[in-house]
């Protein structure tokens, strides 16, 4: 199975090639401040299994070791690389596929350090498009 995704504004383009080797929804503090969102699901590859077919992504130094990959145009967070601690692997931000619904997530990770009310997020009120004014 391959994959495509990208950013938003399209300049950044990747696509990925066989099986995920799984797909966490992290909740670390530097996901979150990263995206500007509660939690960032994240599938992880071999690095081989990954190419990017269009545009070159920004990379920012998040930690000492930890390297994140985002469109400079657009600000879509896309990649992250650990070398260190992860070495010849490369996790691709889930949300960026064309079918995000492709690989369903299977894991929360890092749940020491989410946020309070994160834990019950999916029990709150549902609206298909917006509540009534
Ligand atoms: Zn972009
Ligand atoms: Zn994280």
């Amino acid at each position: 199975m391959a994959l495509t995704g990208g950013c938003h504004c399209g300049a950044i383009r990747y696509r990925a090639e066989g099986a995920a080797l799984n797909h966490a929804l992290c909740h670390c503090r530097d996901c979150r401040r990263h995206a500007g969102a509660p939690m960032v699901g994240w599938t992880m590859y071999k690095s081989g299994d990954v190419t990017i077919m269009a545009g070159t992504p920004k990379v920012y130094h998040s930690s000492e070791h930890g390297r994140r990959h985002f469109c400079a145009d657009c600000g879509t967070g896309l990649f992250y690389v650990n070398e260190q601690f992860l070495p010849g692997i490369i996790d691709v931000q889930s949300a960026t596929y064309d079918d995000p619904d492709a690989i369903p997530a299977q894991l929360h990770i890092q749940v020491a350090e989410r946020i309070g009310w994160m834990k019950h997020a999916h029990e709150l009120p549902e609206h298909e498009r917006f509540p009534p004014m």
